[in-house]
């Protein structure tokens, strides 16, 4: 079923790729692990895969442990600052930095083990009272606040958008998710030099890359539901 669920969504990458003049290599599939057994990640891996995101640091660093050490790991969940300190070593990218508070403990967790490690800022695109994540209004400043840190990389925008009914819903707030990065590149700032946009899930993942994602992030889709 996952080999199955796999070339299906990597043939929708590829013909929405084409549909758009995209290139194909500008968009990474990030199989969203989370809850799933390690036999599972291990049956991607042996098809290929080797981006996976997990939201909780405690299922994140065992897996870690668990799985060959050639996997690059991306912690995509909302994140504690006192828990920084058990992925820092190994962790690729950090999706969801929405405050300086955490972005320091970050730069101070990678410093501790000579590492600098790529972060995306969470952007609340929607101005959702439940979600995590900065308003659109409030990015520009907060790189200024965070542009000294040394051994934090920030790389580009992660958002989580409503749950749609229908896809095309999330159009907008992907359109508004590319503005704010291309504004942002625009406005040529010391040590940013943003080009990745982590947005799409499984049920809007087309309509993502459509409108410029550089990153998706699928789970069910490709694992079957978490239940
Ligand atoms: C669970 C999760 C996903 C994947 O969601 P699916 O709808 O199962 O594809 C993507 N991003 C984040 C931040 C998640 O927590």
């Amino acid at each position: 079923m996952i080999k199955e669920n796999y070339d299906l969504i990597k043939n929708n990458i590829t013909s929405t790729c084409k549909k758009t003049n995209r290139k194909v290599d500008e968009v990474e599939l990030l199989a969203v692990s989370k809850t799933k057994p390690m036999s599972d990640i291990m049956t991607l891996y042996d098809l290929g895969q080797r981006s996976f995101g997990e939201n909780k640091v405690q299922e994140l660093v065992e897996k870690y442990e668990g799985m060959p050490k050639d996997i690059n790991w991306h912690m995509i969940g909302h994140l504690q600052r006192n828990k920084v300190k058990y992925i820092a070593s190994f962790v690729n990218c950090i999706h969801s930095v929405d405050s300086v508070r955490l972005a320091e403990t970050i730069n101070k967790e990678a410093h501790k083990n000579s590492r600098i490690i790529d972060v995306l800022i969470e952007v609340n695109v929607a101005s959702e009272e439940s979600k995590f994540g900065l308003r659109i209004d409030d990015v520009v400043e907060f790189l200024d606040n965070i542009s000294h840190l040394n051994n934090v990389n920030v790389r580009g925008l992660m958002t989580i958008p409503p749950n749609p009914k229908s896809p095309e819903e999330n159009r907008m707030f992907f359109r508004s998710m590319y503005k704010l990065l291309v504004d942002i590149n625009h406005e040529k700032r010391d040590n940013v030099n943003m080009n990745v946009l982590s947005m799409g899930m499984s049920k809007d993942y087309m309509i993502a890359i459509e409108e410029g994602a550089t990153i998706i992030r699928v789970g069910s889709d490709l694992f079957g539901s978490r239940l």
